[in-house]
This record gives C-alpha cells, structure tokens and sequence, in this order.
C-alpha cells in the first residue's frame, strides 16, 4: 500500500514536471514565433525608421504595403496611439484621413471606425453637433459634411462637375454663373427643354404614369443663370429674403440651371400634383431616374419647404438607392458620391 502511494506520488510529480516543462517549451515556441511573424519589426529593422522605444509595439502592428508605412505609423506612435489603434486606422480610414490625422492631436476614434464619410478633420464639429441636436453619431457626421452647422449660403463652392448627371446643386454648392447645358432638347410634344437623357426618360415617365391614372405634365425644366436671378427678384418684391429663400433658389443655385431638373403639374386638374400623385411619384419616379428632390418633412436639410413637382434626374442606378435609402440627395451625395 505505501509503496503503491509513494509511486503514486512520484508519477504525479514527473506529470506535473512534464506538463510545466512542455508547457514553457510552448511558450518559448510561441515567442520565437511572435519575433518570426513580426515582419512589422522586422521593417523597422531594416530601415532607419527603427526606435527601440516602440519596439514592443512594432510587434503589434500588422504590416502593411504601403509606402509610408513605416513613417506614419512612427508619427502615430509619436501621437500616443496604440498599436490597436494603428492597426484599425489603416483597416478603415482613407489615406486622406490618415494624413490628416498627423496634422492634429491625438483623437480616440472608436466610434468613428465604422463611419464611411468621416473626415477627422470635423471629428469636434460632429460631437457639437450630436450634443446639440440629439442625433446618431452617423447622422451628425452626414449633416456637418453636409454644412447643416451653418448658416445657408455661407461657405458657398462652385461646383467642378456641372455637366455631370449626378452634380450636386443645393444652398452651398453653385453652378458657374456662365454654366449652359450643350445637350437641351424639347420634352416630347412641350417646347420646355431639358438635358437629352433626362427629357427622354421624362418622356417614358409621364407615359407610364399615364396607365396608372397620374396624369402629369412640365411646366418649368431648364432655366438660365439670368432667369433665375429675375426670378428670385421678382420674389423679392413679393416676401421678405428669409421667406424667398424657402421657395426659390438664388440664381447659380437652382437645380433647373443644370436641365436636369422638371416641375410638373397635374394636366387633368390644370394644377399643382395632388396628394396621390405625390405618393406615386414618391414611389415611382425612381424607375426611371428621377427623385422628389424636396421632399416633405426634409426641409431642415433641404433648405426649401417641400415641393412634391420638383424632380431631378440622377440616373436609375442612384434613384432607385435614394429612394431605398429614403434619404435626401444632399446626404446621398455625401455618403455615396463624395470622396472622402
Ligand atoms: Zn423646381
């Protein structure tokens, strides 16, 4: 029996000295394996960017090609980011992001990482925003891109696309002032004019209303730069500015300036579209590439009070997202279109 016990103890005791020794053996392994499948310290060896000081997190920090890796993720370390914080800054942010964030502070991203539109350079803006207006993060990001801490027509910027289907015309974003589409032609049987492809499609729409018992007809599409201003002026007379401004564009920054843009009426009422002809635009008009530009309960990002006969042509493959997204083309074009 006590003989039995003892080798009992002794078998314990080499399992015990096995397992610990197999066990660092392991871990020995598993550093060497670290130094091995470090490439990023390995880089750093290489180069005259090497500091000793962030060696532990060189080892952290996955390679990558680019050719200021080394570099910027340096300035990172010298900034106070983690090695974490790197690796997630090259997964999700764009190389303008990067380069931006070596021009200021450190700022803890977290909640950014997943934000698309981010630009870090407005990260404070965005906090402000939240705070005061009580939003998601996502959306204070969208609405200070989009200028919505601002004043409108402040920070206004001309445009460098206006012949593109897809320009973005709003109270911040101008069209030159000499700015004429090439392509005008008359819409079917009117003598209003608008860009080829958007009369053509307009065409298609209003005949497929037509079955469906919306009956619609334009009664303003292109309009110049001049005419616009004397529109605007004429309103003038008519309200005060801030009123004006709800209902009509100052000249440059109309959307009929681009030929891509058409208010309709009803032709069997001779009037304004009705409530259904609204809703069958809402859910229509898509297919064949036109959107409600302003539409209702959007004003505070639009600018302008709603207009259910204002369509613009953007195109079906965009039409049919902003009108899946449900969102307006000012933060479509932000999310999707802009580089950022
Ligand atoms: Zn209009």
């Amino acid at each position: 029996m006590k003989l039995k016990k003892r080798n009992c103890f002794i078998l314990v005791i080499i399992i015990i000295v096995l397992v610990i020794g197999g066990l660092s053996l392991f871990k020995r392994k598993e550093i060497v394996k670290i130094e091995e499948d470090a490439p990023t310290l390995k880089a750093f060896k290489e180069s005259s960017y090497y500091q000793e000081k962030y060696q532990e997190a060189y080892k952290e920090i996955t390679f990558r090609d680019n050719p200021k890796f080394l570099e910027i993720t340096n300035q990172l370390l010298d900034k106070n980011y983690q090695a974490q914080e790197i690796n997630q800054i090259f997964t999700y942010l764009s190389d303008r992001n990067i380069e931006n964030l070596l021009t200021i502070d450190y700022v803890s991203l977290e909640n950014y990482y997943e934000i698309k539109n981010l630009d870090v350079l407005k990260i404070k803006e965005y906090e402000e925003y939240q705070k005061e207006h009580n939003v998601s993060l996502a959306d204070a990001v969208t609405r200070v891109n989009i200028h919505l801490n601002e004043e409108f027509y402040t920070n206004i910027e001309e445009v460098d696309n206006p012949d593109s289907l897809t320009v973005l015309v709003n109270k911040f974003h101008s069209l030159p002032s000499d700015y004429e589409p090439t392509d005008l032609v008359n819409v079917g049987q009117y003598s209003y004019q608008m860009r080829e492809e958007a009369a053509l499609e307009l065409e298609k729409l209003m005949a497929y209303g037509s079955t469906q018992n919306v009956y619609l007809i334009p009664f303003s599409t292109y309009r110049s730069y001049d005419y616009q201003e004397g529109l605007y002026d004429k309103y003038l007379t008519i309200d005060p500015l801030d009123v004006v401004d709800t209902y009509s564009a100052r000249a440059g920054h109309s959307e009929h300036q681009t030929g891509l843009a058409v208010d309709l009426r009803s032709s069997v009422l001779n009037d304004n579209v009705t409530d259904e002809d609204y809703e069958w635009l809402l859910n229509n008009s898509y297919l064949y590439g036109f959107i409600v530009r302003y539409p209702k309960g959007k004003s505070d990002i639009t600018g302008y009070m709603e207009e259910p006969w204002h369509l613009r042509y953007i195109g079906v493959e965009h039409a049919t997202k902003v009108h899946e997204l449900d969102i307006t083309y000012d933060e479509y074009y932000d999310l999707y279109l802009e580089k950022h």
